[in-house]
């Protein structure tokens, strides 16, 4: 077949509770092989660019800096040498975002990611006067919460969620599934895309909404997600990501 660009997710799709889905890394090297451009994504807004590469590099799946796709790297494609960005995250991604931060005049663009470290009053009322004063609203994610070993925590969507009330305005969401997320990182007409994924509401969802080719893999959330019938349907189911190879290599 011809050389697709292949979207694949990280966590639950390459990666289960912090260990490398068995066959992972060989499934990236034979895609290559056979032609396919191969890149990963994943929702994590706590981490820069840099960091995040680092770390999938670090579980041995093989990835270079420019194959990773984030809402962050979302966020810096959107952006341009015009752009004038208050960025409500944590520093990390603060500072992978530091080159539009606003020198002179109101900001053109908010950006709300992971800010367990920093949100404060100040922080949050400087993004509603600016997001009220006409400056668009980024979100790198709308989570309402997400689950640590000790509980459930407050994500990015609930501080998305009050400066949208507040000031009256909706953001626009850089994360899958949004129709940005998927076309900044296939960059590619959606005809030769295929998305892996575990996740029917997300990963799978995006890929059928923008006419790519969706494959669901029995990893991760597969379990949690089979008895539920109102969901997006893929239109491949496979065992893990190591079967990936051979389902494109059967194409016509
Ligand atoms: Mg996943």
């Amino acid at each position: 077949m011809e050389p697709r660009v292949i979207l694949l997710d990280l966590d639950g799709t390459l990666r289960e509770r912090g260990e490398v889905v068995p066959g992972a890394a060989q499934a990236i090297v034979e895609l290559r092989r056979a032609g396919h451009t191969v890149r990963v994504f994943t929702n994590t807004d706590s981490r820069s660019e840099a960091a995040l590469v680092q770390r999938v590099r670090r579980a041995r799946i093989p990835v270079a800096l420019g194959e990773v796709f984030t809402p962050v790297v979302a966020a810096k494609r959107l952006l341009t040498p015009d752009s004038r960005v208050l960025v409500l995250a944590d520093p990390e991604v603060r500072d992978d975002l530091a080159g539009h931060a606003p020198p002179a005049g109101d900001p053109t663009h908010v950006i709300v990611g992971d800010c367990r470290q920093t949100l404060d009053y100040p922080g949050l009322d400087a993004a509603f006067r600016a997001v009220r004063n006409g400056a668009e609203l980024l979100a790198l994610q709308r989570g309402r919460y997400f689950r640590a070993a000790d509980g459930d925590h407050l994500d990015t969507g609930a501080v998305v969620a009050a400066i949208e009330y507040a000031s009256g305005r909706s953001a626009r969401v850089l994360g899958k599934p949004s129709p940005d997320f998927f076309r900044l990182a296939a960059a590619a007409p959606a005809g030769r895309v295929w998305v892996v994924g575990d996740d029917r509401t997300t990963d799978i969802l995006m890929a059928n909404e923008a006419g790519a080719t969706s494959v669901q893999v029995r990893t991760g959330k597969y379990a949690d997600q089979r008895a539920a019938g109102d969901l997006p349907r893929p239109v491949h189911v496979i065992d893990s990501v190591a079967d990936l190879p051979a389902l494109l290599a059967a194409q016509p």
